[in-house]
């Protein structure tokens, strides 16, 4: 069948698809609120349904509305965001929520070229929030969408050249439905088609769970080039690092450290760290004996701690298990190392910290959800948590 005709069928055949197959009852479907239409888009950006399916009523529950979020503290809207990763979708969140209260007036423009002015927010999530909330004909093409037009026009180019992507927000438009009002529902059927039946790995034309209702018109599937589109792009390696953390406890509680606003983990609270530093190869330095450690405890905290500071030469150190963290571009070795501190060497924390009182916080082992925390800091103090495992410290 010719390109034309899919044209034509294409957003009839895929509204009816949706009614028996697509998926219904997800909290953010059916809402015109754009700013839980907001919320729910780039909560979903890289997070599976499943997790955002739990973290979505917490996140409105807390931010009910666009004023209560721009209001909020940042480090609220990160303590609340964590666990999710992408945190620079958490302060986009929080800037674009300024945005609309200072410069909309607290109300989401309906222009998808306006909503993609706004601080988090591409084209691809702005057509998402128009169609939504204002059934405005704009076009989505995430990497789902990118991968299903490009099987049914049997576009063989590496999706990332831009004259390939140009020619998909082509395709994406001309598919729109004439009718406004199939806006939402169309939408909603292109990301379901793509996430449950078009997967990258095992569309049901392959499978054989389903008949698709383009295989008549789909033309990776009669040049049978289904698995082969889109083209695989060989990543780049991925650089190995490695950095050690100091878990300075106090009782319950353990020092935090604020990070730079424009690193990674940019604004969340983490544990005093030395510079990562990128390793030849995979393969992160020896496992160090514990007298080593405290060595490494004096790299992770500023200068101003001084190298001779009475702590470093009473206190004992333990080596922890040093864990891997895969960022999508980077590897991440962290070496922990564990330092209880009695009283004076407490003492002579505090009064060096007097220095820079806002980047540091003593935070309590058994309230640690009060602070946005890295996922795998999260998960190391929560797995030590000596709280937890009703080991007292003192
Ligand atoms: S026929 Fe296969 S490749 Fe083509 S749209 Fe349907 S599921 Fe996707």
């Amino acid at each position: 069948m010719h390109s034309a005709k899919l044209r034509q069928q294409f957003s009839d055949q895929l509204i009816r698809w949706h009614a028996t197959e697509g998926r219904h009852g997800l909290p953010w479907q059916g809402v015109c609120d754009p700013y839980a239409v907001w919320v729910s888009e780039i909560m979903l950006q890289q997070t599976q349904v499943a997790t955002v399916l739990e973290r979505y009523p917490r996140m409105i529950q807390r931010f009910p509305t666009v004023k209560h979020l721009a209001d909020a503290d940042i480090d609220d809207v990160l303590a609340e965001w964590s666990g999710l990763g992408y945190y620079s979708r958490a302060r986009n969140l929080h800037a674009c929520a300024k945005q609309i209260v200072n410069e909309f007036g607290g109300q989401f423009p309906s222009d998808p070229a306006l909503l993609e002015q706004l601080s988090g927010i591409g084209k691809s999530t702005a057509g998402a929030i128009a169609a939504f909330a204002f059934q405005q004909r704009a076009p989505i093409l995430d990497a789902n969408v990118k991968r299903v037009l490009a099987r049914l026009f049997g576009i063989t180019e590496a999706l990332q050249e831009k004259a390939t992507t140009n020619r998909l927000w082509n395709l994406a438009d001309e598919l729109l439905p004439q009718t406004p009002k199939q806006m939402p529902v169309y939408t909603q059927a292109l990301m379901d088609f793509g996430a449950t039946w078009c997967t990258a790995k095992t569309p049901v034309c392959i499978t054989k769970k389903a008949i698709c209702p383009f295989e008549g018109t789909c033309k990776a599937k009669s040049s049978d080039q289904v698995l082969a589109i889109p083209k695989k792009v060989t990543k780049p390696k991925s650089p190995h690092f490695q950095c050690h953390v100091g878990l300075f406890l106090y009782q319950n509680q353990v020092l935090l450290q604020k990070r730079p606003a424009k690193a990674i983990w940019g604004g969340l609270w983490s544990l005093p760290e030395s510079a990562w530093e990128e390793l030849d190869g995979i393969k992160a330095s020896p496992v160090l004996d514990s007298s080593s450690a405290i060595h490494l405890l004096l790299k992770v905290l500023p200068d101003w701690f001084g190298e001779n500071a009475a702590w470093s030469m009473q206190c004992t150190v333990q080596l922890g298990t040093r864990f891997k963290h895969v960022f999508s571009h980077r590897i991440l070795h962290i070496q922990p190392s564990v330092l209880e501190l009695d009283q004076n060497a407490k003492r002579e924390f505090d009064e060096a910290l007097q220095s820079d009182k806002e980047s540091f916080v003593w935070a309590r082992l058994d309230a640690l959800d009060l602070y946005g925390l890295p996922q795998p800091i999260k998960r190391l103090l929560l797995d030590w948590n000596p709280v937890r495992d009703g080991v007292v410290i003192n």
